[in-house]
């Protein structure tokens, strides 16, 4: 299995000297495992991606944590869609999250997402993706893709089961905590595990209901890819205003949630756009003094597990 990061940046790209180490693209990170190309959201990042899959004979599977901009803005300008006889099978979980955002159950039924027809929901993913790509935003719509494109609306806590190479991919998720809804997911093949949980705040605290149900998704996963876009000080609002609330975490939470579910490494992502990358080095060094074993996702950065 093999992690690579195209964007690390969060709620908006951030181009510019001051960013150019750790990378000023917005979400998105590929999983290349048994043969086959995972995609986690379509931020700005994925656009390079596009360019090193080609234009022809492209097949990958794009999941959705979410469907806030910076997690989307990528995708009309994602290479492959446009062309023909390429194949992209998109999902997104409409996640039954009460007002509060609280998943109001946390559990893996052992079903198997058929590979059905395209779902056209007005809430789903296809529709947000479409409607990006509209009068007076964008010039063409969804339909100047001429690759086979599938959507899935991913019932909320279905696992998919996806043929490959020596061993099938399962991919799962759960919902955590964010503004209008998020999930994180965790991939899984031949003894291998990465969770990809960003935008997420544990609003309960540790030991809360989003918390523990994370633990269960990253459990002995040689990866986590968890959201820690504020220092403790800035969620706080230690000298400044607190962002509590924003939907967001920190190092502190991703290395207490790594230690719970004795994952092998944490890779810190989502990085602020404020934050640059001097900023970045000293947040390392202090991510990597609470849990050895972390790395800071860079634009580039590419992890075997
Ligand atoms: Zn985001
Ligand atoms: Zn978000």
């Amino acid at each position: 299995m093999k992690v690579k990061f195209y964007g690390v940046r969060g709620s908006i790209a951030t181009a510019g000297d001051e960013t150019r180490r750790y990378g000023g693209n917005t979400s998105c990170v590929a999983v290349q495992v048994g043969g086959e190309t995972l995609i986690f959201d379509a931020g700005t990042g994925i656009r390079r991606l596009g360019t090193e899959l080609g234009f022809q004979g492209v097949r990958a599977h794009l999941f959705f944590s979410h469907l806030h901009w910076d997690h989307i803005q990528g995708f009309p300008f994602f290479g492959p869609a446009f062309g023909a006889g390429n194949r992209l099978d998109v999902y997104g979980v409409q996640s039954d999250l009460d007002p509060g955002g609280h998943p109001q159950t946390i559990e893996f039924p052992m079903a198997t997402l058929s590979d059905g027809p395209p779902v056209d929901d007005a809430k789903g993913v296809r529709a947000a993706l479409a409607a990006q790509m509209t009068a007076p935003h964008f010039p063409v719509g969804l339909d100047a893709m001429r690759a086979d494109l599938r959507f899935f609306d991913v019932p909320y806590g279905e696992r998919i089961t996806l043929p490959a190479s020596s061993a099938p991919i399962i991919v799962r998720h759960i919902g955590v905590d964010h503004p209008n809804g998020c999930v994180a997911w965790r991939v899984e093949h031949d003894g291998h595990a990465v969770v990809y949980a960003t935008d997420l705040e544990l609003a309960q605290g540790i030991d809360g209901e989003v918390f523990n149900g994370l633990v269960d998704l990253s459990r002995g996963a040689d990866l986590l890819i968890f959201d820690a876009m504020y220092t403790p000080e800035e969620y706080e609002g230690k000298g400044t205003f607190s962002r509590r609330g924003w939907g967001h975490s920190t190092f502190e939470m991703g290395a207490t949630l790594a230690e719970r579910a004795k994952v092998r490494s944490l890779c810190l992502t989502h990085h602020d756009p404020g934050h640059d990358d001097a900023f970045m080095d000293r947040l390392a060094s202090r991510a990597r003094a609470r849990f050895a074993s972390t790395t800071i996702a860079q634009e580039g950065l590419e992890l075997s597990l």
